[in-house]
């Protein structure tokens, strides 16, 4: 048998056209292309990543950029409440005062207790301050709570002490925030956590007694003293109190409103109050009290933390903080 004759085979590269080639060429080049492209890619990412990170530490290292924190406020109403009723004389009373010292001097700012007596009964009010400049601003709130729940619509619980959730744990939860989250270089401002504001109609008392010590021996013309007081009720509505510097009052609700919190501070007057602004009221400086006196549980042994939302303690905070903040 003939064996055919062997054809050799031609290289690969001679069967193909020109065009073929020219084909493979193309391939191979945008492979070459995809696979510098890949890692470029990954390279620049990488890259992007590293500068994320590097920003991430210079923001933790940099002063953190704060506002109120609603929930840590909230927190400080339930610590508040845990120390059991702050009754002048009692536990309570002496445990919130070392508490409030060491939360405002962990922010920075210098405490100081204004000894009086008023009636036979010791005042401890605290003041809080950033340096030795004289207050422009002070704000204030009462740190106690009533011996008595006379208005609990059970008779056998109004000989107990209230709560005080929102009577007095509100205010000084939202002093306490503004504390921390307050810009260093605002106006001089004094925070002023009054003594025995609760306990009025009561045999040897009377409302205020804390404030009314202050306003009358401690001498300093600040231009406004707003005070905070039942502040953090879940269905906040707060209106004009009838006494407050008109001025002041205005530009506090205007702040709310431009910050979105219209549905809280309502420009319209509704209750007139003693509180603790009446004393400063009547030594001529201009004082504002921010309360809300819708509150059903108000002097009952339900006024308790549930009865209280961040939300609440946030609308008023933000809006003071911010109210400060644009005082020049
Ligand atoms: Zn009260």
């Amino acid at each position: 048998m003939l064996s055919a004759p062997q054809q050799r085979s031609k290289p690969i590269w001679k069967k193909m056209t020109r065009k073929t080639v020219f084909t493979y060429l193309l391939m191979i080049a945008a492979l070459f292309l995809a696979v510098i492209g890949y890692y470029a890619t990954s390279f620049l990412n990488s890259e992007a990543q590293a500068t994320a990170t590097s920003t991430a530490s210079i923001v933790t290292e940099a002063p953190v950029p704060v506002s109120f924190n609603s929930d840590h406020a909230y927190a400080d109403v339930q610590t508040q409440v845990d120390f059991g009723p702050r009754t002048p004389g009692s536990e309570g009373h002496a445990k919130v005062r070392e508490w409030m010292r060491a939360e405002l001097e962990s922010a920075g700012w210098i405490v100081e207790v204004h000894e009086s007596n008023r009636l036979g009964h010791p005042i401890y009010n605290l003041i809080a301050k950033r340096n030795d400049e004289e207050p422009q601003i002070i704000l204030g709130a009462h740190y106690d709570t009533r011996f008595f729940a006379d208005h609990d619509p059970d008779p056998a619980k109004q000989t107990e002490p209230v709560p005080g959730a929102n009577d007095g744990a509100s205010g000084v939860a939202v002093l306490l925030e503004l504390a921390r989250s307050l810009p260093k270089d605002t106006v001089p401002t004094w925070l002023v956590f009054f003594d025995t504001e609760d306990q009025g109609r009561i045999e040897g008392w009377d409302w205020i007694l804390g404030s009314r010590a202050f306003a009358e021996e401690i001498k300093t013309t600040p231009r406004a003293v707003v005070i905070v007081d039942m502040i953090g009720d879940a269905d906040l509505n707060i209106y004009f109190e009838k006494n407050s510097n008109q001025i002041i009052r205005q530009e506090i609700w205007d702040t709310a409103a431009r910050l979105g919190y219209g549905d809280v501070f309502i420009p319209t007057e509704k209750f007139s109050m003693l509180d603790d602004h009446t004393p400063f009221l009547e030594t001529g400086v201009p004082a504002v009290d921010l309360i809300d006196f819708d509150y059903a549980y108000w002097h009952t042994t339900d006024d308790t933390p549930d009865k209280v939302s961040a939300e609440s303690l946030d609308a008023v905070g933000e809006t003071l903080r911010q109210w400060i903040i644009n005082q020049k």
